[in-house]
This record gives C-alpha cells, sequence and structure tokens, in this order.
C-alpha cells in the first residue's frame, strides 16, 4: 500500500516534470517581460493529461455547471476541464469577438487599460462557475473575468490557473475579493 507522504511525494514530482516543460522566452512580447509558454507542455500527451487531471480530479462531485475560459491561452485548459467534469464551457473574449449581446468588464493594464466580454446567457444566477487561465500573474485579467461572472450572478466555487507568478502577488487580489485560488505549478 503506498501511504499518504509517498503519494504526495509522487505528485510533487510528477508536478516539477510538468514544470520543466514551461519554456522561459525573454523579452517576449515586449522587452523586460519573460514570457512562460505553455506549448512544449501541450504538446506532450502525458503532460496535458495529467493538468488536466490534477485540476480536474478536485472537483468530481462537486456538481461545477459551467468552466469559464479567459482568451485565448485559458480556453485550451478550460475546455478539456469541462469536458473531464462534464461541465459547460463559458469563454471570456477580447472585446469585438463575440457575437450575441455582451456584458463587458474594464482592468487597468501597466500602460492604459483592457476590457473582457462574455455573452450575456452564458452564465445564469447560481449556477456553479470555475474560472481558469493559464497564468496568474498581476491578477488583473483575472479580476475582471470576476466582475463578468459577478454581474450574471454565478456561483464562483474557484479560480484556477496552470501556472501562477507568485512574486507579482496576483493571489492576494483574488483572495481578498473571498474567492479560493488554485495553481499547479508556482514560479
Ligand atoms: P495578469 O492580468 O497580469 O494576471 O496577466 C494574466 C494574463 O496575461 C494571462 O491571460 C496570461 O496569459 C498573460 N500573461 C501575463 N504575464 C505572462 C507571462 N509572464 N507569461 C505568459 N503569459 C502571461
Amino acid at each position: 500500500m503506498v501511504n499518504q507522504n509517498e503519494t504526495d511525494l509522487n505528485v510533487h514530482k510528477e508536478i516539477e516534470e510538468l514544470k520543466m516543460l514551461i519554456r522561459d522566452v525573454p523579452d517576449f512580447p515586449k522587452p523586460g517581460i519573460v514570457f512562460k509558454d505553455i506549448t512544449p507542455l501541450l504538446h506532450k500527451p502525458w503532460a496535458l493529461q495529467k493538468v488536466v487531471d490534477f485540476i480536474g480530479n478536485r472537483y468530481i462531485g462537486a456538481g461545477v455547471d459551467i468552466v469559464a475560459g479567459i482568451e485565448s491561452r485559458g480556453f485550451i485548459l478550460a475546455s478539456a476541464l469541462a469536458y473531464k467534469i462534464g461541465a459547460g464551457l463559458a469563454i471570456i473574449r477580447k472585446p469585438g469577438k463575440l457575437p450575441y449581446r455582451t456584458i463587458s468588464a474594464t482592468y487597468t493594464l501597466e500602460y492604459g487599460k483592457d476590457s473582457i466580454e462574455v455573452h450575456e446567457d452564458a452564465i445564469r444566477e447560481g449556477m456553479k462557475v470555475v474560472i481558469v487561465d493559464d497564468v496568474l500573474a498581476t491578477g488583473g485579467t483575472m479580476g475582471a473575468a470576476i466582475d463578468l461572472v459577478e454581474k450574471l450572478s454565478g456561483n464562483i466555487i474557484n479560480i484556477d490557473f496552470l501556472l501562477e507568478l507568485t512574486f507579482l502577488e496576483g493571489r492576494k487580489r483574488i483572495e481578498e475579493r473571498g474567492y479560493p485560488v488554485f495553481s499547479l505549478i508556482k514560479f
């Protein structure tokens, strides 16, 4: 029988293996930014499966109605996760991309502002929602995604990321709003 400590060790090892598949691309998309490229991880069948299993197994029996993914890399994880846990998928997009009636939320960037949108019928009152994105940096994007789900009166049960840049402390901004944050890989 495998004891709890061994299980923890194995999980830790697997997460370290996943972490090694994240590629740093310096000065992308602009000088000074180290871009966390998740494509080497996505290229490996076992790695993509592991990520979706690690994130999704936590929701077995939780009755999640909708996984909301943020454009564009959030979509990759959100749709796989929605499939795994038997939930619907809501897509949160950049302005002007969604064809039907939308609501929008604005957030502050380093220089200027940006906004994201969702269809007004994507989430109904009281639905259990998990919001997913690839990277938690400052938390600004996720903050706006939370605004959207709150406007539609969704019941946010968790906020999930593939990876978190802990030094930017985006987690605080989300936890201050009362929502639990999960990130599989931490830098
Ligand atoms: P933020 O709003 O600062 O938390 O930034 C999060 C969004 O920007 C996510 O949708 C990420 O995909 C993207 N992002 C921010 N910083 C990085 C980074 N260093 N590497 C890859 N993506 C990033």
